[in-house]
């Protein structure tokens, strides 16, 4: 049985591995490059990742998939847990709750605001944005000093747009099924920062994605039209939603509407090398255009550099300047975080449509989506645009598309 996926990225790729493994005969299209937003670019003594940083050592398939294709994972050294809010000034994260309690991150007005939340009755609303949510359960301050460093560094959004239901489910569940935010950690007796460790592979993501490439039929060839591929049993787009809604345009344009629905915001990716202080995972920002500096050269081998994140929702203007625009906008706001550093431009990559941004709604379009898709035999829709954005999220769908396929029909 022949299947034919559109996408070398990791959904892509990964969806072929799993049907290949299955027995399906797989060829896999690609119009640019394999690995998509996962990929380390070399440059002379510097690796630096144009996209994928890492992931969390949280989630089995992603460690599984690395074992089976004999790719060793690469755990982040102990400066990942170092990380930093720039926000009127650099505060460093707390690391504890006493530490939390009696540090500067919030005032003690805010913290009383926060533990207020323990007291305050459950309203779950249909959707809601992310700070209308943090807004009412934690306060004001909770939301401009942890979530808009927090959506930026994650979605390269902001906590006014991203759906609180879409974008951190396990955040809205607690108030759903426990009653509120500190009840349910208490009844889980977890904390709610995300568990698991920053980890990679000794030479970056590319390492995992070129060993998956390696034993898989990839055609480089852009898709335009489903017709394209008539000839195959089934078909797996596993491309951004705005390129799939392109390729289902003329066949299914119900389709195609509710897929273009999704957003995307642009992230330009500025990497240095040089030095810059304190050592750590990184810093993020609560209102300047750079949302936040990595220094993967603190945390892994062989990076070498530093590198910048920058325009996202916050700032969508990044669209409208110039490369050197961009890089001396970025230099600008290092020098308020970081004054006097000695850092020097290597490496440049603007993402015009970087991550899919997890709307208000977000979820309606998605069921709207697999409503159509599920009227048409033999085609699937697999990508981080629906459920997930982490490279995670999309090895574990993949996984579950693969073994639905199976049931399904061999
Ligand atoms: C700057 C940045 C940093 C990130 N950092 C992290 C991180 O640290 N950790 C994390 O977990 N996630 C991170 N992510 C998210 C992560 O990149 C994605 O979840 C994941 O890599 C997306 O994989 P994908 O295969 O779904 O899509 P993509 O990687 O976008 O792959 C889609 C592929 O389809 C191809 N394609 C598109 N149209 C066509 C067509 N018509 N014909 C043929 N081929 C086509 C594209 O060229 C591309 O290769 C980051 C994303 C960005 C942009």
């Amino acid at each position: 049985m022949k299947v034919a996926i559109v996408g070398a990225g990791i959904s892509g790729l990964a969806s072929g591995y799993y049907l290949q493994k299955m027995g399906f005969e797989v060829d896999i299209y690609e119009k640019e490059r394999i690995g998509g937003k996962a990929y380390t670019h070399k440059q002379g003594e510097f690796l630096f990742e144009e996209g994928v940083n890492g992931f969390l050592d949280n989630v089995p398939e992603t460690l599984e998939l690395a074992s089976e294709i004999g790719v060793p994972t690469l755990r982040a050294n102990q400066n990942a847990k170092i990380r930093y809010i720039f926000d009127d000034k650099l505060y460093r994260l707390p690391s504890s709750p006493k530490d939390f309690l009696f540090g500067d991150i919030m005032p003690f007005s805010a913290k009383l605001r926060m533990f207020k939340e323990f007291f305050i009755p459950p309203q779950p609303q249909e959707d809601e944005s992310v700070a209308s949510f943090t807004n009412r359960r934690l306060g004001e301050f909770f939301t401009k000093r942890f979530m808009t460093p927090m959506t930026a560094g994650i979605y390269a959004s902001t906590p006014q747009s991203l759906s609180i239901n879409a974008a951190f489910p396990k955040i809205a569940k607690l108030e759903k099924e426990y009653g509120g935010l500190f009840r349910g950690m208490l009844k889980k007796k977890k904390g709610g920062a995300p568990s698991g460790e920053l980890t990679s592979f000794e030479f970056g993501m590319s390492e995992m994605i070129e060993k998956l490439a390696k034993n898989l039929n990839i055609i480089h060839k852009p898709i335009n039209s489903l017709e394209e591929l008539c000839s195959y049993d089934k078909i797996i787009l596993a491309t951004p939603a705005y390129e799939s809604a392109k390729i289902l345009k003329s066949k299914y344009p119900t389709l195609a509407a509710e897929l273009a629905k999704i957003d995307y915001t642009p992230v330009a990716i500025v990497g240095f090398s040089g030095d810059i202080k304190p050592e750590a995972f990184g810093i993020l920002t609560t209102q300047l255009n750079t949302l936040g500096i990595l220094m993967d050269k603190y945390i892994f081998p062989h990076r070498g550099g530093i590198r910048a994140m920058v325009g996202g929702e916050r700032f969508r203007g990044i669209l409208e300047m110039s490369k050197e625009e961009i890089i001396q906008m970025t230099l600008n706001d290092i020098e308020q975080i970081i004054p006097n550093h000695n850092l020097k431009v290597e490496f440049f990559k603007l993402w015009k449509q970087a991550i899919p941004n997890y709307k208000v709604g977000h979820l309606k379009i998605v069921r709207n989506i697999l409503d159509e898709v599920n009227k048409i035999d033999d085609l699937y829709l697999n990508s981080n645009a629906y459920r997930g954005v982490s490279f995670n999220d999309c090895i574990k769908n993949s996984k579950e598309l693969a073994a639905s396929i199976k049931y399904d029909n061999v």
